[in-house]
């Protein structure tokens, strides 16, 4: 009997849409213009009505959307004027374009270790790896945790470093009053399919400085910027050359952008039930021999949850690894690889970390296999096999699937506690 329950047991799909996406998409079809770099054809670009809601959710003064995260990242760097020579500080644990963008603006990435109870970058660790080269500091809101950024703001000024936010996994967290990405001198997020705000692919840059702002647009949109709609007549451009920074093509197209508009009326509501169900968990699993769960920052008002992160202590559970545990988990809640993993490799170990391949680096950047792979940040390092990740959708979820997770680990657990007492 209760095998048959199992079988019927459905986890939330993502991405999830609902009719004002649709509705969006069809009135770009209509309004034949499908990029910003098309022509004037009577109304606002989508483009340009994302960045300015996308703004305002994040209550700064401008966004510049982009192809997608990484996007951003390279944008933001460039406003910044780092380059050939540089060195960026990022931290060791995170998904690997934030070091690869430094990579892509011909800088050095310099990892930092995480907490190991947020698995953010620790700021302590950040002093020790400033140098007279370092010009920015990345910190990365990982997973489901914020990063420590009064301390990081503390250190930036400082040193008079830039701090870049990689908000990717964070659209609508807020600290202190202020939104993940508003902290920093910029934020940058992604838009990609697995996120918690999505267009398949896509991203944004936001600031409140105007420099800044008038570089990054320049810098995607190959040195052109926007000039508002007022004067504009039908068959005109809304790009104007520029050219005070050499830029590159990285604009969002009008279907991304409509897409988004429409996703972006769901993700407050979305936000509040993951993060209810997160801290319901957090509860939960507390009471759980051998678990941990994630630390939260006392100014955290809102937090987002891109993945729901739990560490156990592997002593505990008779050093079984990280993916030991999912499998088992997975077995007991029928889920898939895509509810529920270990966390990401560190950056220096993992497979699809490796700059020495190209020619286009400076090996003073890309370094080779031995440097990188004999790096040793060990907090990093030990998150793939100390912690369980769900993905954001399974957060979704109602209340008694939730308990049903709750019940797995209970299991779980019982069954490493008999094995023990069989020992
Ligand atoms: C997804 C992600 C990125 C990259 O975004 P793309 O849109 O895939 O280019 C960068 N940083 C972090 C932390 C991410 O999760």
């Amino acid at each position: 009997m209760k095998s048959a329950v199992k079988n019927e047991l459905k986890w939330p799909e993502w991405p999830q849409f609902e009719q004002s996406a649709i509705t969006n998409l069809l009135q770009v079809f209509e309004n034949k213009r499908w990029a910003i770099s098309g022509y004037w054809t009577g109304q606002e670009s989508m483009e340009q009505k994302f960045a300015q809601a996308f703004a305002e959710y994040n209550q700064v003064k401008y966004c510049v959307p982009t192809t997608g995260g990484s996007a951003a990242l390279v944008i933001a760097l460039e406003a910044c004027g780092v380059g050939h020579g540089d060195e960026v500080i990022v931290p060791a644990l995170t998904w690997l374009a934030t070091a690869t963008s430094v990579l892509n603006v011909n800088a050095l990435p310099v990892l930092v270790d995480v907490e190991p109870d947020t698995y953010c970058i620790d700021p302590i660790k950040i002093e020790a790896a400033i140098t007279d080269k370092t010009k920015a500091i990345i910190p990365v809101h990982l997973y489901g945790c914020m990063a420590n950024m009064d301390e990081i703001m503390r250190i930036a000024e400082k040193y008079n470093l830039y701090v870049i936010e990689d908000s990717a996994q964070s659209h609508g967290s807020v600290w202190n009053g202020k939104k993940a990405g508003a902290i920093g001198h910029i934020g940058c997020f992604s838009m990609q399919q697995g996120k918690v705000l999505t267009s398949g692919e896509g991203g944004a840059a936001i600031t409140n400085d105007p420099v800044l702002f008038a570089r990054m647009e320049q810098l995607r949109a190959d040195s052109r910027m926007i000039v508002s709609g007022h004067n504009l007549h039908y068959g005109d451009m809304q790009l104007v050359a520029k050219g005070e920074v050499q830029g590159k093509n990285f604009c969002m197209s009008e279907f991304h952008a409509a897409i988004l508009l429409g996703q972006l009326e769901l993700l407050d509501s979305q936000n509040a039930l993951r993060e209810a169900n997160a801290r319901y968990l957090d509860k939960q699993l507390a009471k759980i021999p051998g678990l941990k769960i994630m630390k939260r920052y006392e100014l955290v008002e809102k937090q987002t949850y891109y993945g729901y992160a739990v560490r156990f202590d592997r002593a505990y559970y008779n050093d079984i690894e990280a993916e030991v545990f999912c499998e088992k988990l997975r077995n007991e809640l029928m889920m898939g690889n895509f509810s529920l993993h270990p966390p990401y490799p560190p950056i220096h170990k993992s497979k699809l970390f490796c700059p020495w391949t190209l020619k286009r680096f400076d090996p003073a950047i890309a370094k080779d296999e031995s440097y990188w792979r004999s790096l040793e940040l060990p907090v990093s390092q030990s998150a793939e096999l100390e912690c369980i990740i769900f993905h954001h959708a399974v957060l979704l979820s109602s209340r008694d699937h939730i308990d049903l997770i709750v019940s797995a680990f209970h299991k779980v657990a019982q069954e490493v506690e008999s094995g023990r007492s069989a020992i």
